[in-house]
């Protein structure tokens, strides 16, 4: 698997940085947020590097399925019933790191519409 030097969530899927893994699999790493927003805040994040949401290609179809029934699941296994999945894409939808990831947010109520 190509490694995208400097890229904080590549050296996490790689093991070579520190992260409170909750899943793994040949697909993608779960793993805690540093800076939770919520009570449960974890990130369901592919072993690829794809930047965005919007470098996504046919044959990343399946993939993208994949982490969002590992995001139930995740949510399933911290006991939530009712969680909020976010995909923010690019800066101006607050997107700060540039690997590809799914947050799952639980554990208090979800305003709606989100800021
Ligand atoms: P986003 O702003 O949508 O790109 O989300 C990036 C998320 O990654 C933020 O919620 C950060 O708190 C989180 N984050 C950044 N560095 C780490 C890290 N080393 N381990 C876990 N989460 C991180
Ligand atoms: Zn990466």
């Amino acid at each position: 698997m190509m490694i995208t030097n400097g890229c904080i969530f590549c050296r996490i899927v790689s093991h070579d940085q520190p992260a409170r893994l909750l899943h793994e699999d040949d697909i993608c790493v779960a793993y805690e947020d540093i800076s939770p927003k919520a009570p449960v805040h974890a990130l369901i994040v592919p072993r690829k590097h794809i930047p965005t949401l919007i470098d996504i290609e046919v044959t990343d179809e399946k993939l993208l399925g994949h982490l969002l029934r590992v995001a139930a699941r995740v949510a399933e296994s911290k006991g939530l019933s009712g969680f909020r999945t976010v995909i923010n894409t690019n800066a101006e939808a607050g997107q700060t790191v540039f690997h590809l990831h799914v947050h799952v947010l639980g554990g208090r109520t979800m305003r709606w519409p989100p800021g």
